[in-house]
């Protein structure tokens, strides 16, 4: 696999309205992504930048939500990008409750997968989120960080 800078994009609030506060999105229909996400993920694909979704999903540790639930949201999010002409190539789920694996964000370990599976040159790569989890996860990998709002860069 040919080494390539990688785009880690965080979900809730970047793709997708986050829920409210201590909510899940757990079905398609509570799904309401954001449009110019498509145009950010267009462009990192004509840049040939892998383009990652990195997600904490405490939900599916609490039962809230299965991992099959997850995927079908993420098949989804996923068959979106396509009918819009651009590609999320992969998405890493944390299922784990807090403090008790190596990859719920800020910990490197979905990140440390992805560079693993996709062969990522993470020095040019970057994290596009909203919350100081991503901030932290991007400064913990040595990547550089985007903060978004509500779909929009800041
Ligand atoms: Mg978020
Ligand atoms: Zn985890």
């Amino acid at each position: 696999l040919r080494c390539r800078p990688a785009v880690f994009f965080d979900r809730d609030g970047v793709i997708n309205v986050s829920p409210p506060r201590g909510e899940y999105i757990t079905k398609v229909e509570q799904l309401t992504l954001f449009d110019n996400v498509f145009d950010w993920i267009r462009l990192f694909n004509e840049l040939d930048f892998l383009v990652i979704v990195v997600t904490n999903q405490r939900c599916i540790a609490t039962g809230i939500a299965t991992s099959t639930d997850i995927d079908a949201l993420h098949r989804h999010i996923a068959g979106e990008c396509l009918a819009r002409g651009c590609r999320i190539d992969d998405f890493f789920v944390c299922p784990h409750a807090a403090d008790s694996c190596n990859c719920r964000k800020p910990k490197p370990g979905m990140v440390l997968a992805a560079v693993h599976k996709w062969n990522i040159d993470l020095p040019k790569s970057l994290v596009i989120g909203d919350s100081d989890l991503d901030r932290d996860l991007a400064r913990n990998c040595d990547m550089r960080f985007v903060r978004a709002e509500n779909g929009r860069l800041r």
